[in-house]
């Protein structure tokens, strides 16, 4: 198969031409800024409407105006959390969950230093949320609640209106990161119980450093950024107008394709799965019980290690990820599979293929008939590598090798 087989769409998509070739005149043509009282910029503030508008309708908010345009998933999820703290600053407590992204984690790990309560919610093998326990950790002192709508590890998603219902019963407001689930799965934030929505467009063929925040009407927020007038005093800087433009339309394309990308890329990792299971014994999917999404796909092979799986996956053109924090040198198991309670044997070996809009049913028979070598070669490393440790009483130097194998 010649070029390159991109299963990795969870960590970033292609742009598409067409997102690109709307966004070329912001940076040549018009690159006025939107702020300026003349036509030159103001006709630039009226595409950012437009853009506006088209996000909107992707997440179906009920007015463009609750959009606020910014520089990432990242910033979305501080500006969120960080937003509802500093509107309550007699509340002390966040909950959120084990198995969200660095994103909310490292922020949550942050404020716990800095003296906030956090709850972090546990999930079951199948990677499902408790949603007695969440309803236990609510209280008095709970400033906001914030919950991943889809996992970027293995692609489960929450029953957001259940758990939504839960947290505004008790009148507390409620943030979702809703990066991986923009552009995969319908959604109308006007109709569920939740306040703040997280997305990034570099998960939907659009560019890298943009995203938007969802701020329901009503909602009292603290601007993160602090500064000049923009998003109406929501978010200060100069807007990063190409970029938004690029996310609009980007926004458009996925919402007219939603139905029917969801239901052919649903079919290939269903395919996908179906041969790799059969093909490579003692593989499984990890999250396979529950609602995911339609694009990924997190395979676990027992007894080999992720990170060996990805460097000769990548010999072969083939592009996956484990979808696990690495330190330098050594691979940390995923948190996300930690708390699945996944066994120690399957832990290392989690191998993540989220699949696009342009991956085909080539792409995956290809996948498949290319794994099972790699799993029979890791596991002959493997086993030649038990053997070495047995028979050596003194470590040599010369037997080092580049693929590491976990026994
Ligand atoms: N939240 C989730 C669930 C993600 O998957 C990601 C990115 O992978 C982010 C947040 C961060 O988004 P960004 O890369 O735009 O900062």
């Amino acid at each position: 198969m010649a070029g390159e087989v991109y299963f990795d769409n969870n960590a970033t998509t292609r742009v598409l031409p067409e997102v690109a070739e709307a966004m070329l005149p912001f940076l040549t043509e018009f690159y006025g800024n939107p702020s300026s009282i003349h036509r030159f910029g103001s006709q630039v503030g009226q595409k950012i409407a437009d853009a506006r508008a088209q996000v909107a309708a992707l997440i179906g908010a009920a007015d463009p105006i609750e959009v606020i345009f910014t520089s990432s998933g990242t910033e979305g999820d501080n500006a969120a959390i960080r937003g509802m703290l500093e509107a309550r600053p007699d509340k002390r407590h966040i909950v959120t969950t084990q198995v969200e992204h660095s994103a909310v984690l490292g922020l949550c790990q942050h404020l716990e230093k800095k003296g906030y309560r956090v709850t972090w919610l546990g999930v079951d093998e199948n990677g499902a949320l408790d949603l007695e326990e969440l309803r236990a950790a609510l209280s008095e002192d709970t400033a906001v609640v914030s919950i991943m709508w889809a996992n970027n590890e293995t692609g489960v998603v929450f029953p957001i209106e259940q758990i939504g219902s839960i947290v505004r019963a008790r009148g507390i407001p409620f943030h979702v990161d809703a990066v991986q689930t923009a552009g995969k799965l319908p959604l109308q934030v006007k109709d569920l119980p939740v306040d703040l929505v997280t997305i990034s467009a570099h998960k939907f063929y659009a560019p890298k450093g943009i995203g938007a925040l969802y701020v329901r009407r009503g909602i009292t927020f603290s601007p993160f950024m602090i500064g000049g007038h923009q998003e109406r005093n929501r978010r200060a800087g100069t807007e990063n107008v190409a970029a938004i433009i690029g996310m609009g339309k980007a926004a458009e394309i996925a919402l007219g394709r939603l139905a029917e990308d969801a239901l052919r890329i649903g079919k290939l990792r269903d395919l996908l799965e179906t041969l790799l299971l059969e093909s490579c014994p003692g593989s499984r999917v990890n999250g396979k019980g529950q609602d995911r999404l339609p694009n990924t796909s997190n395979i676990s092979f027992r007894y080999l290690e992720g990170e060996s799986m990805l460097v000769l996956l990548d010999q072969q053109g083939i592009c996956a990820s484990t979808g696990s924090a690495c330190t330098a040198g050594s691979a940390e198991p995923s948190h996300v599979l930690r708390a699945m309670k996944v066994p120690a044997d399957w832990l290392q070996g989690a191998v993540r293929f989220s699949l696009s809009r342009f991956s085909t049913e080539e792409e995956v028979r290809y996948v498949n008939q290319m794994v099972p070598a790699i799993v029979q070669r890791l596991h002959g490393l493997s086993a030649l590598g038990k053997l070495g440790q047995q028979e050596r009483s003194q470590p040599d130097p010369g037997s080092s090798s580049t693929v590491g194998i976990r026994g």
